[in-house]
């Protein structure tokens, strides 16, 4: 397939994936953007040629420098060679695909650059929803949804695209690995607990955002800009099976569903090959095979998540970044079991109603917010002990 790509966040869940689909369909990679793993990340370079690698971290691009001078491949370091790697000429489209908020920056200078993007980094619009959404309708760039939930609704919505037939988005959820627990149940679970989910193998943060159910939460403000539906009229369900990946409720009363096998692989594929859909070495579906497709409304006393980031999207425009940043800065100090699983949403909580900045305008101001967060919650973290 004709077709130039960067990927931001090659080595990580998402990363890898794009990468097998890049080399079944010949897709050509020109840049690859890391943290610090560069024994991957040479591997990458080995087998893709890209003009550009990034690293992050400046002593591992220094490293790796040395072990990649018999290539082509240009090694640049920090947030400068990501934005750089993000916003080379050859490419049309970059794959977001980092964890957290620095996917921010570079998924704007891409855009800034005219690429469309294939966003799986949904912190980019949790914080900076309306700047990046008027970004690229000023310059013409296409959002691809790589998010399984955004990808089956921008599926749904071929051939329905006037917003006004809408009645509401229903996002699927797993439950994740706590479905049906009580909150005295889950003050103790441990770190490793918490990264099982029980259908997707993903990167450490999501997999502890989909416990607390954090995510969805984000996702449901990655969707209203994604789709420009009005937050009351997207709904929440719990599917256990992860087979029906979510639908659209049209005012006529009719639904649309996009199901697949839990694979990350289709909506990867689907916002790279776009339009079109092209095999991709995965199992069929059998619905005789799914004992069960089992549906559930989500428990709203413990799972407080969802209704925080309602609230702070209704708020003003730094609220989302203010609990993102808290978000990102407590399931960190969890990992590091420095607070518990149930301070992790207390602490968002927190943040959102104590913590006031004025409107957003530049990706500066959200980095400053984000900084000034997660600085905070460290303070009353240590409290919490
Ligand atoms: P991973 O933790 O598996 O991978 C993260 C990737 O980002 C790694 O390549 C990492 O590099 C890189 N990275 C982290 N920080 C930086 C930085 N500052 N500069 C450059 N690169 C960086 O995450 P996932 O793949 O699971 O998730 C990525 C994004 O996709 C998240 O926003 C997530 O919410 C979203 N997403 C993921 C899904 C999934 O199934 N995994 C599903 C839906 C959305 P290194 O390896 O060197 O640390
Ligand atoms: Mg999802």
């Amino acid at each position: 397939m004709k077709k130039n790509i960067c990927v931001l966040g090659s080595t990580g869940s998402i990363g890898t994936q794009t990468l097998e689909i890049a080399k079944n369909l010949g897709i050509k990679v020109s840049s690859l953007a890391v943290n610090q793993n560069i024994n991957l990340l040479e591997k990458q370079i080995r087998m893709f040629k890209p003009q550009i690698a990034a690293v992050f971290n400046q002593n591992q691009a220094l490293n790796l420098k040395k072990r990649v001078n018999d290539t082509f491949t240009k090694v640049v370091a920090g947030k400068e060679g990501v934005c750089e790697a993000a916003a080379i000429s050859s490419v049309e489209t970059v794959v977001s695909a980092m964890s957290g908020i620095s996917g921010l920056l570079p998924t704007v200078e891409a855009i800034k650059n005219g690429k469309n993007i294939a966003l799986a980094n949904k912190e980019t619009l949790v914080s900076g929803g309306s700047l990046v959404m008027k970004l690229a309708r000023e310059k013409n760039a296409d959002l691809f949804p790589v998010d399984s939930e955004h990808s089956a609704i921008f599926q749904c919505l071929q051939g329905n695209k006037d917003r006004k037939n809408i009645k509401r988005l229903i996002l699927t959820a797993s439950g994740g690995p706590f479905f049906g627990k009580n909150l005295s149940e889950l003050e103790n679970v441990s770190p490793e607990e918490a990264l099982k989910h029980p259908n997707w193998n993903m990167g450490k943060k999501i997999s502890i955002d989909s416990a607390t159910m954090m995510n969805k939460g984000l996702e449901i403000i990655e969707a209203t800009h994604l789709f420009e539906v009005p937050i009351e009229n997207i709904d929440v369900i719990i599917h256990r099976e992860s087979i029906v990946h979510s639908m659209v409720e049209f005012k006529d009363g009719s639904v649309l569903a996009q199901m697949a096998v839990p694979s990350m692989k289709i909506p990867i594929q689907y916002a790279l090959t776009y339009p079109q859909r092209i095999n991709c070495s995965i199992e069929s579906l059998s619905l005789t095979g799914c004992k069960n497709l089992s549906f559930f409304e989500p428990d709203y006393q413990v799972f407080k998540a969802m209704e925080i980031c309602k609230k702070a999207f209704k708020g003003n425009s730094s609220s989302c970044a203010v609990i993102n940043a808290a978000n990102e800065k407590a399931v960190e100090l969890f990992l590091n079991r420095e607070i518990r699983f149930t301070d992790i949403i207390k602490l968002v909580n927190y943040a959102l109603n104590n913590f006031k900045f004025s409107e957003i305008n530049s990706v500066e101001d959200i980095e400053i917010i984000d900084r000034k967060v997660r600085n905070e919650i460290h303070i009353i973290a240590k409290d919490l002990q």
